[in-house]
């Protein structure tokens, strides 16, 4: 057993020693057997969360009506999940009714993949109902059953699918694709923070393009925002090679450059997708300056506002899209900049009261930019004297 199933072994000891089964389940043994670094490690059992409440003394009730139980040992923390069937499924995304079971297999067989339906238990055996590790040797995600049901009774799935084809670059198997080629409408359903955070995650992966290309392909992209009829535009992602994004911001850019959008299009598109407030704010900065980049529209002031700690992404994506630029010519404006923000200005808010001789208001504000609208383009330089005698004859 990995390092990190041996730690948590205890747990499973314990949990055997009450008398109930216990086995690793999910995205780590899948990730062990491909030899791939595992996160998080989760554990099911035959326990009920009360079971498993009395066999240990620090417990975190993290998700009870679902089955799961956080349990501390040491300085570490897992999830212990009752097994458990799931049923109901009408509105295509969550179970209407969870039922605990004391079946191995039969929790496994509400996972998603094959792939993700493997157990090992505390010797190190393998348990594969689902010939799971038959898909791992072959590099296929297949739905564990009836594809078209089980797409039926979670539509979040079909994305979990192009999300693994990116990470483990796996081919989807036919009858899956199939399935989600028929059923993309169901998308609709799922609500958008739950697809965002498959699709970011397929972006960050290193065999995004041929998850986005079945994204594509199959159809889930026009039920997302922003993508209905925007097939072609996208695909022109797939074309350059051995790109990779170094984060969400950098490949929101990347999307929001080949739809052709505006900043105030961009701004919206973000807020469909709801993006933190953050990624919104710099992916549109970022979009405002690889146009400038594009347009070779290397204005001080507009530079200086948008800031340079944003060109590592832009001068990534340039590369990316064949965009050519100066950047000498960039560099020098940039160098010409002599402050970094307002706060670098040798004259402050008071200081303007004191020589205009009035009281702070709207109108201190105002002379401020000004102020530093002049030293940014070099009209006037950054000292006490020049600032003021250029503040007294601007009025
Ligand atoms: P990751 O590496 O991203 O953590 P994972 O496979 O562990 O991948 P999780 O979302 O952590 O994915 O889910 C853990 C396990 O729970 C999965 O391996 C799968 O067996 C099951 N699972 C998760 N989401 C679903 C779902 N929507 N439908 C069915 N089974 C699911
Ligand atoms: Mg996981």
């Amino acid at each position: 057993l990995p390092k990190d199933f041996q730690e948590a072994l205890p747990v499973l000891e314990q949990i055997e020693q009450a008398g109930f089964q216990a086995y690793f389940v999910g995205g780590s043994v899948r990730d062990h057997i491909l030899g791939l670094p595992i996160h998080d490690v989760d554990i099911a059992t035959s326990a009920y969360p009360e079971e498993i409440k009395k066999i240990f003394k620090r417990t975190v009730d993290t998700g009870i009506q679902h089955g799961t139980v956080t349990v501390l040992m040491g300085d570490d923390a897992y999830e212990v999940t009752t097994f458990r069937t799931e049923s109901g499924y009408q509105d295509f995304r969550r179970p209407d009714k969870v039922t605990f079971v004391r079946s191995l297999e039969d929790d496994l067989k509400r996972r998603d993949f094959t792939i993700n339906a493997l157990a090992v238990d505390l010797n190190g055996n393998v348990i594969d109902k689902f010939d799971g590790l038959k898909d791992l040797d072959k590099k296929v995600i297949r739905a564990v059953g009836k594809a078209e049901e089980r797409f039926h009774e979670d539509a979040l799935r079909m994305m979990r699918a192009v999300r693994f084809q990116a990470q483990l670059n796996f081919k989807i198997e036919e009858q899956t694709s199939q399935a989600i080629a028929d059923n993309a409408p169901l998308l609709e359903k799922i609500a958008i923070e739950r697809i965002r955070e498959e699709f970011v995650k397929l972006l960050l992966s290193k065999s995004w393009q041929t998850g986005l290309g079945d994204f594509l392909k199959l159809g889930l992209s026009e039920y997302c925002p922003g993508f209905k009829d925007q097939k072609l535009e996208l695909e022109e992602l797939l074309e350059p090679k051995d790109k990779y994004f170094i984060d969400e911001d950098e490949a929101w850019v990347a999307i929001g450059y080949v739809l052709s959008l505006n900043h105030d299009e961009f701004n919206r598109f973000l807020r469909d997708w709801k993006v933190s407030n953050k990624t919104r704010e710099t992916s549109v900065d970022t979009l405002k300056l690889l146009h400038l980049f594009e347009s070779q529209d290397f204005d001080l002031w507009n530079i200086y506002k948008l800031g340079t700690k944003n060109f590592g992404r832009v001068i990534e994506l340039c590369k990316m899209f064949g965009i050519e630029f100066d950047y000498q010519g960039l560099n020098q404006k940039v160098d010409q900049i002599s402050i970094k923000n307002s706060h670098d200005l040798k004259l402050s808010g008071k200081d303007i009261c004191d020589i205009l001789g009035v009281k702070p208001g709207p109108i201190i504000g105002k002379s401020m930019s000004q102020i530093e609208r002049a030293v940014v383009e070099g009209n006037v330089s950054n000292n006490f004297d020049e600032l003021r005698h250029y503040l007294l004859s601007n009025q």
